[in-house]
């Protein structure tokens, strides 16, 4: 049984977690909840769950959740001290990360520290800071365990290898709306055509990375943190596969390869970061492979020069990755807002990339204002190209 604390409730992850915590209830219990500024939505799970404590991000809105929840044995607490509060739970054991964006590196950060297992579905916390984090969870003893589920894929398929044996990782990208239609015009594409994945129902922020690639830029740095440790030979590459059902592969020294099928559904990595290596029945359906052709090209990284960045980041590494990130949440959150056309995301990224002549952050505080000072930079870019 798995005492957890979810942050990020109220998101597309929180709400696939709760939905298994439902089904299994002997498997996962809930002790701690979070949400940024949905209060009606954890209200109602708070009651649901009755967890230890739950915390509402904006502050503004802790009266109407304690209104909403009424008489309670929760303790409802507000912030980011809430937040770290249910990340740090003495009665939790897993925390399951699925805040979206740099807001969730603290209370994650947190959580390593006080030793508790991290699933980690928010891959922008380990992109920012991922030498921090490694080292936070070596220091906390917990176990890291990926959720996203290329990541996932690669965790499983890696169960009885040694590492010296992997010679390649290859992340798998379904490609998002608009591989495989070169008749679009990326520049004047609307925020509901990007929003419009092929096969994944998930949060804006991660869908218009999907559909600029970005989603496979932050992938194949999490993927380096998480898979290849320093002077290993392994490389990370990225093919697409617009089926979703092959989630990655990891090719050994031998030449074999291995990969993870099912169905794109989140709930199947969430599920097995909650219990594996143990297995539960039923978690997803299952799959008809007579009935899914599986297809596989290179990624158009000229179209998608999004994934470039991400491959530059990597590359260059110190300060860079986290410069990628918060540059990326901005002209996201600008294209969201439609102040900035689809196209202009990857030249604002890459304009604040340029501009970066910052020393490797070392410490949260650093890190902070990396991002803070890359956020700065985009936003001047998304100005001028308005
Ligand atoms: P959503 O946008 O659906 O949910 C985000 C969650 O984070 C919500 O609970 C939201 O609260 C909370 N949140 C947002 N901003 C803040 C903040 N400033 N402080 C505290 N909490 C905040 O995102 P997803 O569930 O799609 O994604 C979550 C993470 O998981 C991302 O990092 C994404 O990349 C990753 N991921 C998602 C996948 C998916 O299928 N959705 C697949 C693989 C990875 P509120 O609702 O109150 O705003």
């Amino acid at each position: 049984m798995r005492n957890l604390s979810l942050l990020g409730a109220t998101g597309s992850i929180g709400r696939s977690t709760l939905d298994l915590v439902r089904r299994y209830p002997e498997e996962v219990r809930v002790v701690g909840l979070t949400a940024h500024q949905q209060v009606a939505a954890l209200a109602a799970v708070v009651t649901e769950f009755r967890p230890a404590v739950a915390a509402i991000a904006d502050p503004a809105l802790l009266p109407e959740l304690m209104e909403r929840v009424g008489a309670t044995a929760t303790e409802l607490v507000a912030g980011p001290a809430g937040l770290e509060q249910v990340a740090t739970l003495p009665e939790c054991d897993t925390v399951l990360a699925a805040i979206v964006g740099g807001a969730g590196l603290a209370p994650t950060l947190a959580a390593a520290r006080a030793g508790k297992d991290v699933a980690l579905a928010n891959k922008e916390a380990l992109v920012m800071a991922g030498d921090l984090f490694l080292a936070e969870m070596a220091a906390g003893g917990g176990r890291l365990i990926p959720v996203d589920s290329e990541h996932s894929a690669v965790y499983q398929c890696l169960q009885g290898c040694r590492a010296e044996d992997v010679r390649r990782i290859i992340l798998t990208a379904s490609g998002g709306p608009f591989h495989g239609h070169p008749e679009i015009d990326l520049t004047t594409v609307t925020r509901a055509q990007a929003l419009a994945h092929p096969n994944w129902s998930m949060g804006e922020k991660i869908s218009i990375d999907s559909a600029t690639l970005m989603n496979k830029g932050l992938e194949v740095i999490e993927a380096r943190h998480l898979f290849i440790s320093d002077g290993a030979e392994a490389t990370i590459e990225v093919v697409v596969h617009p089926e979703s059902i092959v989630h990655s592969i990891v090719e050994l020294r031998d030449g074999q390869m291995l990969a993870q099928l099912g169905r794109p559904d989140m709930r199947g990595p969430i599920a097995y970061a909650l219990t594996g290596p143990r297995r539960v029945a039923g978690v997803t359906e299952r799959l008809d492979l007579t009935a899914t052709p599986l297809h596989f090209t290179a990624p158009d990284l000229d179209r998608f020069p999004c994934l470039r960045l991400g491959f530059a980041a990597l590359a260059a590494g110190g300060p860079l990755p986290c410069v990628l990130n918060g540059a990326n949440e901005t002209a996201v959150a600008a294209f969201l807002a439609n102040r900035l056309p689809f196209t202009a995301i990857p030249a604002v990224i890459e304009t604040a990339m340029a501009a970066c002549t910052c020393p490797p952050p070392a410490t949260l505080d650093e890190i902070l204002a990396l991002d803070s000072w890359a956020r700065a930079r985009a936003s001047e870019a998304v100005a001028k190209m308005r």
